[in-house]
């Protein structure tokens, strides 16, 4: 007789069992596709021995956010720092990168180094404060509300027209932009500015790792506890009704607000689940994943070293491509973002062979193959690229949201990022992750603190299960 089920194995699922299997529950988790992992899963895409994070593959929050902190992920897997966090190429042979070291990524920005510092000096000294306020639901009075404001001034400011006013050249804007882009939003915007610069700041600190072995270590890592504190899972499960979960006692759903409702039918009032058939997503992902003969014939030298890199072109050029797809058009010359492990993991290919990951944002539910706009476009700052091209596989938008149920239209954010979005994740509401229907909690990145692998939404979800249901606290979650 299990106390808890615990429905979808991403990041989410498998942090809220690790809370629930701590507290000495009985855990139960279902997880529809083979193997357990959601966003987090590293397979052989294309060729035998070659390793390609299927979805995340960078990350910034294994070591910031407060459940990996507790979970002591980095004394389980492990993390691979690159020399550089992050770069931005431009033309000209030119780039902007990122060091965990502000003064010296400063320092490399020629005339806007003292505009970047004065920027991103004050939040990676209250990033303590500002990463535990943005791992919380936005409706919260914050726990540290100067480290908030802190974050929300320069939000206001890199949210809104008045983003250039502190810069005069183009390399400092674009570093701050290519971060600024994951959001899939348009650019200026509140949602995209805060989420950047939390990202940013936190490449200055601890900086953004690449687990050796790919991102299906973080969901092994998490397995393996579960298992070792009782609890058991099971793939190749797809879960249709909470009906076929009784007798357990409280159902976490690590699953996008339609199939909650879809799941739970009857149990949730009728307006709830109006409110969740309809929740907003956003745009979509294409993926290109390539095998390389070896690395990429970068123009600018600085970023052979960089884990990751915003091919974008300037600010006002991401701005554009970003600009296309939020009215529903394919940029030509697409955003992309772009993860280079095996210059830090030797282990993802074979003989001297490079893997590269590479998305760009698309229009919702795209069915198009951006493969050759994505070669184009690192055609431009790696002239030769296509020559060390021995192999690539575009996954498209619709591709990737029949791949994970939760990724509708090819959402991977599982929700529309601006700041209704941000707020109303699904619901607004006090506890978001609690649904109306007792023991029943949404534990996805579709409720706060959103999308990426940072294991709050679940551990949040889990917390507010084991108070309600069990009457328990959350356990100790090291090793
Ligand atoms: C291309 C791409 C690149 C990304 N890059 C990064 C990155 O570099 N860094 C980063 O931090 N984040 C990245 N992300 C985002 C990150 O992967 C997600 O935010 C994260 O995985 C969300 O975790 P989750 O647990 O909420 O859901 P998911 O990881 O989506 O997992 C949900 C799981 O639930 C299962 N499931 C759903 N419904 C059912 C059901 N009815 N029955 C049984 N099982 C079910 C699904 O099969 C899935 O395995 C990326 C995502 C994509 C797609």
């Amino acid at each position: 007789m299990p106390d808890v089920a615990v429905v979808g194995s991403g990041p989410n699922g498998l942090a809220a069992a690790v809370v629930m299997a701590r507290a000495g529950l009985k855990v139960q988790v279902y997880e529809a596709a083979a193997e357990i992992g959601g966003g987090t899963r590293t397979s052989q895409v294309i060729e035998a021995d070659h390793w390609h994070d299927v979805c995340s593959a960078v990350h910034p929050m294994a070591l910031a956010s407060p459940f990996f902190k507790a979970f002591e992920l980095p004394r389980r897997i492990e993390l691979a720092l690159p020399k550089v966090q992050f770069g931005s190429p431009l033309d000209r042979g030119r780039s902007a990168l990122a060091y965990r070291s502000l003064d010296r990524t400063a320092d490399e920005l020629g005339r806007d180094g003292h505009a970047y510092r004065r920027l991103m000096a004050p939040l990676v000294r209250h990033l303590d404060g500002i990463v535990e306020t943005t791992s919380d639901q936005l409706l919260r009075i914050p726990a540290h509300p100067f480290s908030a404001a802190i974050l929300g001034l320069r939000t206001l400011e890199q949210g809104s027209p008045l983003w250039n006013l502190r810069f005069r050249g183009d390399l400092a804007p674009a570093l701050v932009s290519g971060v600024a882009a994951h959001a899939v939003a348009r650019l200026p915007s509140l949602a995209a500015a805060g989420a950047g610069l939390l990202l940013n700041a936190l490449a200055h600190a601890d900086g953004w790792p690449i687990p050796v072995g790919g991102s299906a270590a973080i969901a092994a890592a998490m397995a393996e506890d579960i298992r070792a504190h009782g609890g058991e899972i099971h793939t190749g499960v797809t879960v249709s009704s909470l009906a076929e979960l009784q007798p357990a006692k409280a159902v976490l759903l690590d699953v996008a607000p339609p199939a909650l409702s879809r799941l739970a039918g009857s149990r949730l009032p009728a307006s709830y689940r109006r409110a969740l058939e309809s929740f907003r997503f956003g745009n979509g992902a294409c993926k290109v994943d390539f095998i390389l003969s070896g690395p990429v014939p970068w123009a600018a030298p600085g970023l052979a070293d960089a884990g990751t890199v915003h091919v974008g072109g300037t600010r006002a050029e991401t701005a554009q491509a970003e600009h296309d797809v939020a009215v529903g058009r394919h940029p030509e010359r697409p955003y992309l973002l772009v993860s280079q492990p095996s210059p830090f993991d030797s282990s993802r290919a074979p003989g001297g062979r490079q893997i590269l990951w590479s998305y760009c944002h698309v229009p919702a539910g795209s069915t198009v193959d951006m493969g050759e706009a994505v070669i184009n476009q690192l055609e431009r700052f790696a002239p030769g690229f296509r020559d060390v091209v021995l192999k690539y596989k575009v996954t498209t938008a619709a591709e990737l949201a029949a791949y994970n149920e939760n990724y509708v239209g090819g959402d991977f954010s599982a929700g529309l990022l601006d700041i209704r979005g941000l707020l109303q994740r699904p619901v607004v509401s006090p506890v978001p992750w609690r649904t109306p229907a007792r023991g029943v909690y949404l534990c996805s990145s579709s409720t706060p603190p959103g999308p990426g692998v940072t294991g709050m939404p679940g551990f949040h979800a889990a917390k507010y299960a084991l108070k309600d249901i069990f009457g328990l606290d959350v356990p100790a979650l090291g090793v």
